[in-house]
């Protein structure tokens, strides 16, 4: 394709590609908004989801709602061979990255030719060497933390030197950050055989240097040290794209009936609620849901609890008097709500009447909950998670008890622990003080001429060439 843009044709267009799962998903549809309102052609390039219901109607709403979006909607390639994995997000995640792997023509012959494209950092080795081929400058969004992305680049240099990960270390450090407690740092990322390492990150990790920048849903004093660190070619020197902190990502405008339990908080008290969910995909033990739901009761405030009993929404078919038990629900009825399944959550943590969130520190969760100013109780469990944890409490937005576990294998946290957990953040001003403040700050970053809201700026002119 002749990429040479027409210099009066001043809007930059910019082709989105977003791999699977919401906690992927969300993050491009709020980048899409934002370059939306700032005179950007978009086109959103997606693969149909053959497992997740909610991505599905997440992406057909977004679209309706925003009819100036072009939608190109590619076919996943099924799978013949024998499955990798049994995790359905994977499958997903490996089917359409094949369909994708075909994507040059439709890219090539876009109109407007396209001035970027940007792609998720899970696809970076396969969208890297074809916006090379097309001579687009190719940008990758990561839905992570900046302190676990550099984990994720430095992993290259990690399975060269195995002593780096050995069983008696007990941190790792990684040039210019404070170094990682081993406990936090995922399984896969210590076997090279592992699928997941073999098939994602080992070739994203190398596709990073291809990239013509790395964007990130954080914020500078968020994440002040790696920030600094990352972009000063401290975390590796020559080999990384800049990195453009963007966050916390703008919301967009949901358009729907009112839920039920949006309708519930309206009638409860400022700040009063005890907001809970553990995201798109992480499920607990039915033995950790009935302790969990103790400790909400004991702690005396009220709650919005959402359960989901498994990883991908279609499956979930346990019933909510089964999980919590009947009397519970009868029990808390005036204090309480359980809901099951998919909340619109960006809604219910911009709703007045939440007062703390407790959550698996998924890093969208925890932008969201930084926007906001929510005091955390940081609950993590797999990948990114723990890290992420870690960041939420330096950074002040929550507290985070490190042994506490969450998956199906986990030792089980008491009641009264959580109850104590969920008091301490309900009442301590200091923390809740430290919290505002934190959100003050995003206010102040992703406002008009703040720090994050002009690195965008920048980047839609710089594309703009
Ligand atoms: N989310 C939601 N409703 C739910 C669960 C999650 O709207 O019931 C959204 C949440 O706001 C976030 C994303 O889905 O934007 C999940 O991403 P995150 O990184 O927090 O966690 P993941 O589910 O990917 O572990
Ligand atoms: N991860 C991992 N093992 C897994 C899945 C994920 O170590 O089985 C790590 C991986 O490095 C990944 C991070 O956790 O980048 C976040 O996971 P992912 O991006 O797949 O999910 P998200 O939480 O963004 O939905």
């Amino acid at each position: 394709m002749s990429n040479t843009r027409d210099s009066r044709s001043l809007s930059p267009h910019i082709a989105l590609i977003p791999s699977a799962g919401m906690g992927h998903l969300l993050p491009f549809l709020r980048i899409t908004s934002m370059l939306l309102s700032r005179n950007c052609t978009v086109t959103l390039i997606t693969a149909e989801s053959t497992v997740s219901a909610v991505e599905s109607s997440y992406i057909s709403s977004f679209l309706s709602q925003h009819p100036q979006v072009k939608h190109v909607d590619i076919q996943p390639i099924q799978l013949h061979s024998n499955p990798t994995s049994n995790d359905p997000l994977f499958l997903q995640f490996e089917s359409i990255s094949r369909s994708f792997q075909l994507l040059s023509p439709a890219l090539s012959s876009s109109s407007p030719p396209l001035s970027a494209i940007f792609t998720h950092l899970s696809m970076a080795s396969i969208i890297t060497p074809i916006a090379a081929e097309l001579g687009v400058p190719s940008y990758l969004v990561s839905s992570t933390s900046t302190k676990f992305l550099c984990l994720m680049a430095y992993h290259p240099v990690l399975i060269a030197d195995p002593d780096k990960l050995g069983n008696s270390s007990t941190e790792l450090t990684i040039p210019g950050l404070t170094p990682f407690p081993i406990s936090s740092i995922p399984s896969p990322f210590k076997n090279p055989d592992n699928i997941f390492t073999r098939s994602i990150l080992v070739p994203n990790a190398r596709a990073l240097s291809k990239a013509k920048g790395i964007i990130v849903n954080s914020f500078d004093c968020f994440e002040p040290e790696t920030l600094e660190a990352i972009n000063n070619g401290r975390v590796l020197e020559h080999s990384l794209p800049p990195v453009l902190p963007i966050g916390p990502l703008e919301s967009y405008e949901i358009k729907k009936e009112k839920s039920h339990y949006m309708t519930w908080l309206d009638n409860q008290p400022e700040e009063s609620v005890v907001y809970v969910n553990f995201g798109g995909r992480t499920t607990m033990s039915n033995h950790q849901i009935r302790e969990l739901s103790k400790g909400l009761e004991r702690s005396g405030y009220r709650f919005l609890l959402v359960l989901k009993c498994s990883e991908v929404d279609e499956e979930d078919k346990d019933d909510l008097k089964d999980l919590v038990g009947d009397s519970f629900l009868e029990r808390t009825r005036n204090k309480g709500m359980v809901v099951k399944g998919w909340v619109s959550q960006q809604e219910i943590l911009e709703h007045p009447s939440i007062g703390a969130f407790v959550n698996h520190c998924g890093w969208n969760s925890v932008m969201e909950a930084a926007r906001r100013g929510i005091p955390m109780v940081a609950w993590p469990q797999i990948g990114d998670q723990r890290v992420n944890a870690e960041i939420v409490k330096n950074a002040g937005l929550g507290i985070w008890e490190s042994k506490w576990g969450l998956g199906l294998q986990a030792e089980l946290v008491c009641g009264e622990e959580i109850e104590k957990k969920i008091k301490e953040v309900m009442e301590n001003e200091k923390l809740r003080e430290m919290a505002k403040k934190v959100g003050d700050e995003a206010r102040k970053y992703t406002n008009i001429g703040g720090r994050s809201e002009k690195v965008l700026k920048e980047l839609v002119e710089f594309l703009q060439k």
